[in-house]
């Protein structure tokens, strides 16, 4: 048996088409159903649905042999374990400074005043600004990122942008580009040498079914 570990949402749908050209079928769409792991087309092939920040947990520790995490995700867990052999190209965003559109950020740091900066990127957010020098306090949060600069709690945030209109929407504006962010294959590296033949055939399919950029 093959496990392959998705989220809800946009990777389940983006990672379907990927599938099909493996010859894979999911058998249940999991917005209408509760249940957690799903059977495909291919009898030796399942999916089992986790939250997108547990996906490089589950292939690590062989509760799944294959996953798909964003590069986000993976930053922040370290990918220990994992065998990272293909950018998928989907679920495409970028990783984003923001801050109160009325906030002189330029200024602050120049000053060399201390930020905070809110962020569920922590382990990425102290990267970015060790590499920049500026002092920050970072405060970990686990979503509705926007919120803090609009509640005194911090001068800026780093979350995940695609659109923009979310930021605008609460007055927000984006004042630096960390990072191009897609999903990957992760692979448990266990698994990669037992079950070599099938889990080849699958990562060959995906990188022949690759969105062109
Ligand atoms: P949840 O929404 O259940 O709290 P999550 O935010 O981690 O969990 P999704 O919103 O499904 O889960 O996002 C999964 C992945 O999709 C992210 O890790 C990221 O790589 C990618 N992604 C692409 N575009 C966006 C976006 N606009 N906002 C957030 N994530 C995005
Ligand atoms: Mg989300």
């Amino acid at each position: 048996m093959i496990t392959l570990a998705l989220s809800k949402g946009r990777i389940f749908e983006e990672t379907l088409p990927l599938l099909k050209a493996a010859g894979i079928e999911v058998l249940e769409d999991p917005e209408k159903s509760r249940k957690l792991i799903i059977g495909t087309t291919r009898p030796d092939v399942r999916v089992v649905l986790v939250r997108a920040t547990d996906v490089p947990t589950y292939v690590q520790y062989g509760g799944a042999d294959l996953g798909v995490a964003g590069k986000d995700v993976l930053l922040e867990h370290g990918g220990q374990g994992l065998y990272q052999p293909l950018d998928l190209r989907i679920a495409k965003c970028r990783m984003s400074v923001a801050v109160r559109d009325d906030f002189d950020y330029d200024k602050a740091v120049k000053q060399g005043s201390r930020l905070r900066v809110a962020t569920k990127y922590t382990s990425c957010a102290r990267d970015h600004f060790a590499d920049k020098g500026v002092h920050v306090d970072v405060i970990k949060l686990y979503g509705s990122m926007e919120l803090a600069p609009l509640t005194g709690l911090a001068d800026a945030i780093v979350d995940l942008v695609s659109t923009g209109s979310t930021l605008k929407a609460n007055h927000l504006v984006e004042v630096e580009h960390i990072m191009q962010i897609s999903a990957r294959l992760v692979v448990n590296q266990a698994a990669l040498k037992v079950k070599r033949e099938s889990i080849r055939q699958i990562i060959d399919a995906f990188a022949s079914a690759i969105p062109a950029e």
